[in-house]
């Protein structure tokens, strides 16, 4: 602001000094100052404005930070989920013996030595194949 006002003396001198007419001078200078006014007016309202959009910005920060934070734990949930599934143990109950034993879910076997009789128990995850299903209807 302060080098508007000086930019402003400078201009009044400055017609002063090349405006020889004391009438025109006058006018000039009533004109501008008028001029001004609007100028000066805008730049508040400018800045009013950008004032009101920071805040509206800041409350939208807010908001993503809000659910940006809910995001997370909803992730955190998903991945605890993941992990309880991972160390998730399966019984088993050998059908030659009876004996009952855990071990840890792992899809990609097939069958398991029964650690008491030493038989191989085939597993069952659920999805079985219709190979499964006819030996199981067969005994
Ligand atoms: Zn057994």
């Amino acid at each position: 602001m302060v080098s508007i006002k000086n930019e402003y003396k400078s201009f009044l001198d400055d017609i002063e000094k090349n405006i020889k007419n004391k009438e025109d001078l006058e006018y000039i200078k009533k004109r501008f100052a008028d001029f001004l006014e609007v100028v000066i007016e805008k730049m508040d309202y400018i800045l009013d404005y950008k004032e009101e959009e920071m805040n509206k910005l800041e409350e939208k920060q807010n908001q993503i930070e809000a659910k940006i934070s809910s995001m997370q734990k909803m992730i955190d949930n998903i991945e605890n989920d993941i992990y309880s599934e991972d160390g998730y143990d399966f019984e088993i109950t050998c059908p030659y013996c009876n004996y009952e034993f855990i071990i840890d879910v792992d899809e990609t076997k097939t069958e398991v030595q029964c650690p008491e009789c030493k038989n191989m128990i085939e597993l069952d995850w659920g999805n079985d194949t219709p190979d499964n299903k006819d030996e199981d209807d067969d005994m």
